[in-house]
């Protein structure tokens, strides 16, 4: 098959990219590259079945393809919250042009959707019937509006047009290709501790989150793509497990061995108290279940994060 994927010189994208070409599909990935990067996919460059395309989804694309991943949407709060009105326009505006997209071509798409459809939920863990408790005015509701808007329009499509769809619920997915700089508290951690830099906890640091690696996710992503038509989700994909994020600190500095202290931060304003996935509709309708423990994915992640901070010591040295 031909499949796009939107946002795939991302993290997760250029993952899922990799596994597909695995399989021996062909890959178009389209990119703005505003949190990705061209290195992401440096590897696949070479492989006659890997296209890759400079393509902003909020202008419509014109491509022969049989799948589409709607990945495109930068995903740490700090980049969403660089230019906001931005980070609504490509999921919202996004949506519809990749939805325009699969109506063309009677094509299946899947869109990455988020944890954050359930906002600071008063329920725990959260069920896809769940309606959340999102803040529409505030500094994370570019994000999760928009999303909120695309689910939206992905089952107005559904109705409207009869397309197939598929919506993943992904909760914080970590992993290889994070940014050194993506803000999210996976990678943050990884690098104050590689760096024996302070480790920076917002607030008291007993909100919680379930951390996913990156490879169950994919195989989640891909599971769901080609589940019965009649199968549309929204679905939730993460790792069941809860751990609030001072353990999550403690865990990363005892992995790395470093000397690290902690240091507190303001929380930032609707930063989620909890989230747990319930994963029911995954194992049943997908036969899905996260295999990584946190401790090997991190240990993985880890041993990335090392590799690319000593190349840049490297680099930084021989200047
Ligand atoms: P990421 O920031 O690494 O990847 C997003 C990609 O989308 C980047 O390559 C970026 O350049 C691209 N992009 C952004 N705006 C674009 C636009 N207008 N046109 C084309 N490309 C654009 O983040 P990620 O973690 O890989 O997330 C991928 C998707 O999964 C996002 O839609 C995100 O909302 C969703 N998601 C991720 C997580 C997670 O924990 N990783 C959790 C929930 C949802
Ligand atoms: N966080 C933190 N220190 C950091 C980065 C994040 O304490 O350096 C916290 C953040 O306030 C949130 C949790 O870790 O409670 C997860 O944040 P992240 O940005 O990874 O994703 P979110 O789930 O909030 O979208």
């Amino acid at each position: 098959m031909r499949v796009l994927i939107t946002g795939g010189a991302g993290f997760l994208g250029s993952h899922l990219c990799e596994q597909l070409l695995k399989q021996n599909h062909e890959v178009i990935c389209a990119d703005n590259f505003f949190t990705g990067s061209r290195r992401n996919v440096l590897h696949l460059l070479g492989n006659p079945d890997f296209d890759l395309i400079r393509h902003d989804v909020t202008v419509a694309l014109s491509v022969e393809v049989d799948q589409i991943y709607n990945l495109a949407c930068p995903a740490s709060p700090i980049h969403y919250q660089r230019d906001p009105v931005s980070t609504t326009r490509t999921s919202v505006v996004g949506a519809v042009n990749m939805l325009d997209l699969a109506r063309r071509l009677h094509a299946p798409i899947l869109q990455a959707s988020t944890s954050e459809i359930y906002g600071d939920p008063e329920i725990s863990p959260q069920s896809e019937d769940y309606w959340g408790r999102v803040n529409p005015i505030g500094p994370r509701s570019c994000y999760d509006e928009g999303k909120r808007c695309a689910e939206t329009l992905f089952f107005d499509y559904r109705r409207q047009y009869d397309l197939q769809i598929k919506i993943a619920r992904i909760f914080n997915t970590y992993g290889p290709r994070m940014r050194i700089d993506d803000g999210r508290v996976v990678s943050n951690f990884i690098v104050q501790a590689l760096r024996n830099e302070e480790i920076t906890i917002y607030g008291d640091g007993k909100q919680t989150r379930s951390f996913c690696y990156v490879d169950d996710l994919i195989e989640g992503f891909i599971r769901l793509m080609n589940s019965p038509p009649n199968f549309t989700g929204p679905v939730n994909l993460g790792k069941p497990d809860e751990f609030s994020v001072l353990e999550l600190a403690e865990i990363v500095i005892e992995l790395t061995g470093s000397r690290s202290s902690i240091r507190q931060l303001p929380l930032p304003v609707d930063d989620p108290r909890q989230r747990r996935p319930d994963i029911t509709l995954a194992e049943t309708k997908l036969g899905w279940f996260p295999q990584t423990s946190l401790r090997v994915g991190l240990a993985h992640t880890i041993a990335y994060f090392d590799q690319v901070l000593s190349a840049e010591r490297k680099t930084t040295a021989s200047v």
